[in-house]
């Protein structure tokens, strides 16, 4: 028997976190933190896995929504076992570093909630066992009483560095969880790899499930719209902020704009990127032969990209036109794009773009929806926003047709719809009964158990 219970993440994109029960082998499948809160509400459910059986975690990439709470599971349950691609192990040393100074500004003077410790985490990070893409391990957890073994077997998710999918084989059946799934090309990635064989249980993610596929686009005609619109603001003299996510979206998008200017598409300009999003293109560079990728030869260090955190004064970007590709994504308070944000909007030859997910919640939401013109209440100042606002789709996540690719090429008798907000679970949830006969749908719920066979 397999029970499947969400203990966060479900029905939002936030503290992914799903258990399973494999006739009592303990399976966690990620262990993300909910980026929007601070303290014991950020965290999966913890509380519920006490007195059951708890063997492993498999995380499938490092976004801090899937791995954030990580350090707190262990601190728990020291005794759970983690797994992940190595990629993941690496870039997980470093990001879980960074949130680790995060927390501790974010929870200082907050006793009730204990955090963990630095050496904690080197410690957690050393003893997660590494499995390559598409090499079974087999695992049984103390308390199993089935006959036979676990299987498990990572799949290139195509998502980000080291991203994976999850096949789960017991005892005749196979589960598939997508994790973060993207099976389109971006820049750099070539999209996700699916098992060959049908699968029974298939766990699905539906970030984009609402989402009009052909308002996202594809990677190359959107970048063919960004550098027409880059090239239009530098050469009348103004620079161009990008808010992005420093893992994944950065080196992407890096990526990119090198290869435009390589074949003299995008006029000359500096490119500008910082922070830990730096040492994590280092990890794409290092990792460039031990995955599925295009231009194995080139790495991020050779394509003359300047640090942000040299400029002092954001009148340079005034006198010296430049793309700047700052994180945080959602502009969050207190981040480069959020800091800069203020002075740029009140530049005339100025652009701000976006490339990613705003959560409703956010700075950089609010000021994806205004236009040049407007009235914009931003950071405890009321002014006119001067400056080109535009919106552009580069998605790492599936499209909605490719979630029901997905679908079509692995044949589940039952889907678990998760990861997206109930409007995107619905209409890919209808869009599926509608097309595939018998199928058995579900939509995760928080502590809502569904027993699969
Ligand atoms: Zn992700
Ligand atoms: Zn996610």
């Amino acid at each position: 028997m397999i029970k499947f219970l969400p203990i966060g993440g479900a029905d939002d994109i936030g503290a992914n976190s799903y258990y399973l029960n494999i006739d009592g082998t303990g399976v966690l499948l990620d262990c993300g933190m909910h980026p929007r809160f601070i303290g014991a509400e950020a965290l999966p459910k913890f509380d519920v896995l006490a007195g059951l059986p708890l063997d492993y975690v498999i995380i499938t990439h490092a976004h801090h929504d899937h791995i954030g709470s990580l350090p707190f599971l262990i601190k728990k349950f020291p005794h759970v076992k983690i797994i992940s691609t190595k990629q993941t192990q690496e870039i997980a040393a470093q990001t879980l570093q960074n949130s680790y100074q995060i927390l501790k500004e974010q929870l200082s003077g907050d006793l009730s909630f204990e955090l963990y410790d630095k050496n904690e985490i080197e410690f957690l990070i050393k003893s997660i066992i590494t499995l390559e893409y598409e090499n079974e391990i087999s695992i049984r957890g103390i308390t199993h009483i089935g006959k036979d073994e676990i299987r498990i077997t990572l799949y290139d998710a195509g998502h980000i560095l080291g991203s994976a999918s999850i096949l789960i084989c017991y005892s005749g059946k196979r589960l598939f969880y997508t994790g973060d799934i993207n099976l389109g090309k971006q820049s750099i990635l070539n999209g996700a790899v699916l098992p060959a064989k049908p699968v029974d249980y298939l766990l699905m993610e539906s970030t984009y499930g609402s989402t009009d596929s052909a308002k996202i686009g594809n990677w190359e005609n959107n970048s063919k719209q960004l550098v027409s619109d880059l090239n239009k603001i530098i050469v009348s003299g103004g620079s161009v902020l990008i808010p992005m996510f420093s893992l994944g979206k950065l080196q992407e998008m890096l990526h990119l704009l090198y290869k435009l200017k390589l074949k003299s598409k995008l006029t000359e300009t500096d490119i500008y990127y910082g922070g830990i999003g730096k040492s994590l293109c280092r990890i794409y560079d290092d990792n460039k032969y031990l995955v599925k990728r295009n231009n194995k030869n080139f790495e991020l260090k050779d394509g003359g990209f300047k640090d942000y955190y040299l400029i002092k004064d954001p009148n340079e970007y005034v006198k010296n036109p430049s793309i700047i590709l700052a994180s945080s994504g959602m502009m969050l308070k207190g981040t480069y794009s959020y800091r800069m944000a203020k002075f740029w909007l009140k530049q005339k030859r100025f652009g701000l773009f976006t490339v990613g997910y705003m959560d409703p919640s956010t700075p950089g939401h609010k000021i994806q929806q205004i236009n040049r013109g407007a009235l914009l209440e931003f950071d405890g100042e009321k002014f006119k926003v001067e400056c080109k606002i535009k919106r552009f789709y580069f998605n790492t996540h599936s499209k909605r047709e490719e979630l029901l690719e997905i679908v079509e090429r692995l044949k589940p008798g039952t889907v678990i719809l998760l990861h997206g907000e109930n409007e995107a679970k619905s209409y890919i949830g209808y869009e599926i009964l509608s097309r595939f006969n018998g199928v058995s749908l579900h939509s995760a719920e928080i502590l809502k158990e569904i027993k699969l066979s």
